[in-house]
């Protein structure tokens, strides 16, 4: 799918939102009249993995609201806060193209009053130290923030996630649960590019060369979670997938196998598992996940071969 990418003159049926008081007025006037309010947040430079959503968004719900706002605390030191691709011309093409009701494109003044340094956390103990966020401290905390701003200001019904950002999915279903937020999570499928490329902003940090290279990491979650599927002991599986992404020049963070439903280690009694990595290639943290539904869970093969 192509998003246009020449700057377009904003759609007459595509409402943007810059500040929170305007955004305010159309809740308020949607909520009087009953209608049911769908929210895709995002960071920005659209593609089809959030198209994605955004179609759920639609056809849930009698509205659909976009966000686009790079947040600054969910990004690290030496992370690519200030270089992540801004393309929001095009963005605004794309989501009057998909028929989305209104845009939310809020300033850093607009959902950080009081400057960044004092600003209230949301911190999800729980998940936030483990996979991404052994790797990336502070991160979890930075997202469940911001989407707890953006709920709280959108008011949506519905909230719409990728399973691209599987972690991320679980850290704000369990605070929306523990905060009593009355909003609905609805996850998504991952959207791949034809080789299977799970598809990411970040993507355009590819060399070409590496581009194609980069179709690795999910050919090897693949291939791994069909050998554990079929009953094969996941740590050897495990480790010779991390051999490859290494042999291929990747640079693995981590590829573990987890419990998908609190991402727990798993037993050898769980059957609903998730394979995730995330490793580096060139200048591209790349994430990816995948499910791995082991039958008869507990009559597999130890897991000490
Ligand atoms: P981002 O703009 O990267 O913060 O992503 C905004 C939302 O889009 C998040 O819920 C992501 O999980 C989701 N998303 C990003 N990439 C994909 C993809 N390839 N497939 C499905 N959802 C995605």
């Amino acid at each position: 799918m192509t998003i246009a990418s020449a700057p377009v003159p904003e759609s007459a049926s595509l409402i943007i939102a810059r500040d929170l008081e305007s955004l305010h007025a159309h809740v308020r006037d949607w909520r009087r009249q009953g209608l049911r309010i769908g929210f895709v947040p995002t960071m920005g430079n659209l593609h089809a993995g959030h198209r994605s959503l955004l179609r759920f968004a639609r056809e849930e719900n009698d509205i659909s609201v976009v966000s686009i706002f790079v947040n600054p605390i969910q990004f690290g030191k030496g992370e690519d806060y200030a270089r992540y691709p801004s393309t929001l011309d095009a963005d605004r093409a794309a989501l009057a193209e998909e028929g989305a009701t209104l845009l939310f494109t809020p300033d850093l003044d607009a959902l950080y009053p009081g400057g960044l340094k004092e600003d209230t956390r949301i911190t999800v103990p729980a998940l936030s130290d483990i996979l991404c966020g052994q790797f990336r401290p502070g991160h979890f905390s930075g997202v469940a923030t911001v989407v707890a701003k953006l709920l709280s200001a959108v008011q949506p019904d519905v909230a719409y996630f990728g399973e691209k950002d599987f972690q991320q999915v679980l850290v704000i279903q369990r605070m929306v649960a523990d905060l009593c937020m009355p909003v609905a999570i609805r996850t998504a499928p991952v959207v791949r590019e034809a080789d299977g490329l799970a598809m990411s902003s970040r993507n355009v940090y590819l060399s070409a060369e590496e581009r194609v290279q980069a179709a690795t990491l999910y050919r090897v979650l693949s291939e791994t979670a069909t050998a554990i599927a079929a009953g094969a002991a996941p740590a050897p599986r495990i480790e010779a997938a991390q051999q490859t992404l290494a042999s291929a020049g990747f640079r693995p963070e981590y590829l573990e196998l987890r419990r998908a439903a609190d991402l727990g280690t798993p037993t050898e009694h769980d059957g609903d598992l998730r394979l995730l990595a995330a490793a580096w290639l060139g200048a591209a943290r790349l994430i990816d996940n995948i499910a791995v539904q082991r039958a008869n869970a507990a009559q597999q093969e130890p897991d000490h071969a």
